[in-house]
């Protein structure tokens, strides 16, 4: 099977593996006090210090939950809730739903970010509106912005658009999901107040996650108990998850120069895509992660090639995958102001770490010869 889906999970790296199976021997609870949950403290303090390191951050500063979507909900319903509600939250039009479906329940006043058709966030207009800011009317500015987009892998200007909301006096959330491990990941150079990362991104397991929290910046908990992480995420830590996390992340942050090599595969896979079939690749030209590309046929429905390309034993997504099994049209692609019949045939094809130059040729192979069996065969 040729795996190209890994902006929905990456496989497992085998460090993450060998950490998580240490960490199960331990079979204790890292907030007793005994030897055994005192080693289980080590190993979860551990991984602490592996996540910070890969994102430039005190270990101190990382709480750990139960993966990217629950981090987003901490950063956005913790942070609105400190401010007492006295914030407006400004949020991208590409943000993923996880980011979404949080921000509708928050409670505070939401504006739309727009991006530009290139699927960045337009910096100008971004800062017209901060120009304007009103405090007394609108609360604080809490821009919600991702580091790279799921869907497109358009890398985001995230430390330009924080500066522009830290000069009015807001805070900027960002979620960070699709970066770690693909690009260098740096909290002091982003200039962001709450960072949100997920294990199975980079390698690690399914359902363990990070929000990075600058220190001093507002945030109630959410989940409330026994007073883990520093009150701020209750429930005993996932102690073999959070290990399996830290070996993951030190792991992908070694090898971004091999994630950044990908590119040169991806391009040539598009160059023969385009030439061959004329496929319109989303993004093009913007700086985007190196394993993704997002290209569509108009008329070729994206569950049609997602099928085809299943029966030929290569695992792709259509749209954003990773939130469930349905098909629903890319809200990201609607943004980016492609019309319908390019948003329905758009696929998204992700590789990583164990990707190399005949994977890129076996997914243009088997996807060419699905569209010359259906769509190409027609208008031949
Ligand atoms: N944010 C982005 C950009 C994602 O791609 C995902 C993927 O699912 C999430 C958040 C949610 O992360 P998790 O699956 O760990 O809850």
């Amino acid at each position: 099977m040729i795996y190209a889906d890994y902006n929905a999970t990456a496989p497992l790296r085998p460090e993450a593996r060998d950490a998580m199976l240490a960490a199960f021997e331990l079979g204790a609870n890292p907030s007793s006090v005994h030897g055994a949950g005192r080693a289980a403290r080590k190993t979860v303090e551990r991984a602490r210090e592996q996540i910070g390191g890969a994102i430039g951050s005190r270990a101190q500063d990382i709480i750990f939950t139960s993966g990217g979507t629950e981090a987003a909900a901490l950063a956005v319903l913790g942070s609105v809730s400190a401010l007492g509600g006295k914030a407006t939250l400004l949020v991208s039009a590409i943000e993923h739903e996880a980011v979404i479906k949080n921000v509708g329940i928050s409670g505070a006043p939401v504006e739309t970010v727009y991006v530009t058709p290139a699927g960045a966030i337009d910096l100008e207009a971004l800062k017209a509106r901060m120009a304007g800011w009103d405090s007394e009317a609108s609360g604080k500015p809490i821009l919600v912005l991702m580091l790279a987009n799921n869907e497109t892998g358009v890398i985001q200007p995230v430390a330009e658009a924080a500066a522009i909301v830290r000069e009015a006096g807001g805070l900027t959330i960002c979620d960070a999901v699709q970066g770690l491990g693909k690009i260098a990941v740096n909290v002091a150079l982003l200039g962001v107040d709450y960072l949100t990362l997920s294990a199975h991104k980079a390698g690690g397991p399914q359902g363990v996650g990070a929000l990075w929290l600058r220190a001093g910046a507002p945030l109630k908990p959410v989940l409330l108990g026994g007073g883990q992480e520093k009150s701020l995420r209750s429930g005993t830590e996932n102690v073999a998850g959070i290990a399996g996390f830290g070996a993951a992340a030190e792991m992908a942050v070694r090898e971004l120069d091999a994630y950044a090599g990908l590119s040169a595969h991806r391009d040539a896979m598009e160059s023969r895509l385009k030439t061959e079939a004329g496929v319109t690749v989303v993004g093009d030209g913007t700086p985007r992660l190196a394993g993704v590309s997002n290209f569509a046929l108009p008329g070729f429905k994206a569950e049609t090639q997602v099928m085809a390309m299943d029966l030929a034993g290569v695992a792709v997504s259509s749209g954003s995958a990773c939130s469930s099994g349905k098909v629903k049209r890319s809200v990201v692609l609607g943004a980016m102001g492609y019309d319908d019949a390019l948003a329905e045939s758009a696929i998204r094809t992700s590789f990583g770490w164990k990707s190399d130059e005949a994977d890129f040729e076996r997914v243009a192979d088997a996807w060419l010869e699905a569209a010359r069996r259906t769509v190409l065969k027609e208008t031949a």
